[in-house]
């Protein structure tokens, strides 16, 4: 395996840090100290690495490896490269310790959290393995008189995928298999906070067989994304991210004719019935609201608590809470990690801040935490509100920490109203032991990713993943039948072999049977 750095950045830190490249054309691009940016561990606040900030030069760079790699890669017979996908899937299993390791010292995350993140991922590599049968086309005989149909699909060229901090792992295994397997070439932009895995994921992937060029890497901001965005080589984009960049993804992706699906915010709300097992929902509260420090996008954010619901719940919820070990990932036995970045940490206190300023009971306040041995990591406790309502923003917007709220209704009716008229619909939930009104739950509520006594209803790597609404700018959703339409274009083919000596009489007539 390739080294993960290009040199090191003594001259510039007290301390060596690693210089990570971007990846073109199956290898590290060496790039200039003064074109990178830092990259910190969220646990100690240390700088421990810096990241190049492509453009579009690097964008163009990596579209031209992925275009001269492409017809070669589009006519590798099906097998081949599933042999090659099988391959890539065993090295990311072996290797799926240290890929969790990077993720928690780039994100924060706890170790535990962070190899089940590569594990979910890696289901996504194990479907497209099978891609001999998922690109199976369809035949359809004798449609009319000796003619056939076939349907082809045909990968597009090169496609782009921009990913967000949060899962440097699992969301990209959600996107470049599924590009890869149909026949594209691929340039990923991923984040550069949690870079590790990043870099790590492009040399399995040439340790595997993966021809060159077929799998690229540019860092960078806003200027890499907008020429990844212009770029007249790139057929497809799949972006993860925030809405007001999803929807800057979209507009522009396709003003430019290419085919985008953009996943994006959340503010997912669990509903609890006063029949719920309430220990059960007291855990997976607390689960699915501090997991990961509320960093991921099908965190339960809100507690819609129907009747009684809520005053039973809340003491349980405290109590658990008095009980979270806070501090590094690394940790054993610590349940949530840092925040990922000092910025969004402050962001985080400015929303409970604006909580109370907006008269939601604050019943816990994780805005004093410090951790007593990294007081320069950006820890953060968890938070609690108790009777948020639909009218304050700590209920409308996304706060992506460890802020729990409680609304209560008085009715189911009233709970699944509230959840239909939210601005953001990604996942959401129903506790309850009453079937009826689990089945009235799945069939009414106008989210497309439901758990009944799940908290967090991430379907399974084969299947598709994705929000409604304000959750995504997109036709399709992510992953499964779904992404295996968007990568390919679809051939309809009509085919006659006329019966030999025989021919139809001259027509003007629209062809029939
Ligand atoms: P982000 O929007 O800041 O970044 C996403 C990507 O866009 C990154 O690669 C980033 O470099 C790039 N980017 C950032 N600012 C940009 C700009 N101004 N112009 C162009 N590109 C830009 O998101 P994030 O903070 O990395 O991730 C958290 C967000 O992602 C949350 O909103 C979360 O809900 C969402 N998310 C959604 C899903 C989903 O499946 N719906 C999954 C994970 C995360």
């Amino acid at each position: 395996m390739t080294p993960l750095t290009t040199g090191p950045a003594g001259a510039e830190s007290e301390k060596a840090v690693e210089v990570l490249s971007h990846w073109i054309d199956g290898r590290s691009v060496e790039v200039r100290l003064e074109q990178t940016a830092p990259v910190f561990n969220p646990a100690t606040g240390a700088v421990i690495g810096r990241v190049p900030r492509g453009g579009a030069a690097e964008v163009d760079a990596a579209v031209a490896a992925a275009s001269a790699a492409f017809p070669s890669w589009r006519d590798t017979p099906l097998i081949a490269r599933s042999q090659i996908f099988f391959a890539y899937r065993a090295l990311a299993h072996e290797h799926r310790e240290e890929l969790a390791a990077l993720i928690t010292r780039d994100h924060g995350k706890t170790f535990p959290d962070a190899l089940a993140e590569v594990m979910r991922g890696l289901e996504t590599v194990e479907f497209a393995c099978g891609l001999p049968v998922h690109m199976a086309g369809m035949n359809t005989p004798n449609v009319a008189t000796r003619v056939d149909t076939r349907t082809l699909r045909q990968p597009l060229g090169v496609a782009a995928g921009i990913t967000p901090f949060n899962f440097p792992a699992m969301v990209p295994m959600w996107i470049y298999p599924l590009a890869l397997m149909t026949g594209n070439t691929f340039v990923w932009k991923p984040s550069s906070h949690t870079p590790g895995a990043t870099q790590l994921q492009a040399e399995l992937w040439k340790e595997a067989g993966l021809p060159d060029g077929v799998f690229n890497v540019v860092y960078g901001g806003r200027e890499a994304v907008n020429a990844i965005l212009e770029h007249p080589g790139i057929a497809a984009i799949q972006f993860v991210g925030s809405t007001p960049v999803g929807r800057h993804v979209f507009e522009t992706g396709t003003a430019n004719g290419k085919r985008v699906g953009c996943y994006t915010a959340a503010k997912n709300a669990m509903v609890v019935l006063p029949d719920a097992d309430m220990d059960m929902v007291a855990d997976a509260a607390i689960a699915a609201g501090y997991g990961s420090a509320g960093e991921r996008c099908m965190a339960q954010t809100l507690v819609i608590a129907v009747g009684d619901a809520g005053d039973r719940l809340r003491p349980m919820l405290e109590d658990r809470i008095g009980r979270l070990k806070i501090g590094p990932g690394t940790e054993p036995g610590v349940d949530m990690g840092p925040i990922y970045s000092a910025e969004h940490r402050a962001s985080i206190i400015d929303w409970i801040d604006k909580g109370v300023a907006e008269g939601a009971e604050l019943v816990a306040d994780g805005r004093p935490f410090r951790h007593p041995d990294y007081p320069d990591g950006f820890y953060l406790g968890v938070s609690l509100f108790d009777r948020v309502t639909p009218a304050m923003s700590i209920y409308q917007e996304e706060i992506f920490g460890p802020v729990l709220g409680i609304v209560r209704a008085s009715t189911f009716d009233e709970a699944l109203g509230l959840i239909n008229a939210h601005k953001y619909a990604n996942g959401t939930a129903l506790f309850t032991s009453d079937g009826g009104a689990a089945r009235r739950f799945e069939l009414e509520v106008d989210v497309p990713m439901i758990g009944i006594n799940v908290p967090i209803p991430v379907p399974a790597g084969y299947m598709s993943f994705g929000g409604s609404r304000g959750s995504a700018f997109a036709q399709l959703q992510m992953r499964g039948e779904d992404s295996i339409r968007f990568y390919t274009q679809q051939k309809e083919v009509t085919i006659r072999w006329p019966e030999p000596g025989k021919r139809a009489a001259l027509s003007l007539v629209f062809p029939g049977n």
